[in-house]
């Protein structure tokens, strides 16, 4: 009897992996008078370029400004690779730490991602990152991307964790596998299905 390798659970983080915020980042440090390249932009790292108080507001208005929370696009590629997995039948499911997920809902359906690939049955918001594993591990993950790596290193219960770095800046990370686009998860994927 051969055993079906169609076992694996996916689980997606919203901003920054499915979102691609990086050009808004520029822009909106920019306007609040910080000079920040594309290459700092990443959460981990452009928390540093900014101060703690600016950097609430700043999330705030990336987040829930009605007209510059749609206009960071989907990240290149993603559609193609969620139809991919959509028809191999992998269950998937996106964690989110958004705030708000009436506005977040409505902003997966202004990029048609919602309900074509997620849906009340599929998507969780938590309040923090530890949250995230509880969530992860009570839906059976086994694959989770993420681009924060304190959120993975939290991920204790998840086996295969992936860094999406589209930027390619976290090079010295050897921790997780890094994945530089949803073209490159589709290799993965490939060995998966
Ligand atoms: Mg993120």
């Amino acid at each position: 009897m051969t055993h079906r390798k169609n076992t694996s659970v996916l689980g997606f983080d919203l901003d920054g992996v499915i979102l691609d915020h990086t050009k808004n980042k520029v822009r909106l440090a920019s306007k609040l008078g910080i000079k920040i390249s594309a290459d700092k932009t990443p959460s981990e790292i452009i928390k540093k370029h900014l101060p703690d108080k600016i950097y609430h507001n700043f999330q705030e208005i990336l987040y829930d400004d009605p007209v510059i929370s749609r206009s960071s696009p989907v990240m290149p590629g993603l559609k193609n690779t969620l139809a991919k997995i959509k028809a191999s039948g992998l269950n998937f499911f996106l964690i989110s730490r958004r705030r708000n997920p009436d506005k977040t809902v409505n902003l997966m359906k202004y990029h048609k991602i919602w309900p074509e690939y997620f849906n009340e049955k599929n998507t969780f918001f938590v309040d923090n990152k530890e949250d995230k594993d509880i969530r992860a591990k009570k839906l059976g993950i086994t694959h989770y991307i993420d681009d924060e790596i304190t959120v993975l290193n939290l991920l204790v219960s998840v086996q295969n964790k992936f860094l999406f770095d589209n930027l390619n800046v976290f090079k010295n990370s050897e921790n997780y596998t890094r994945i530089r686009s949803w073209a490159e998860f589709n290799k993965i994927l490939n060995k998966l299905t």
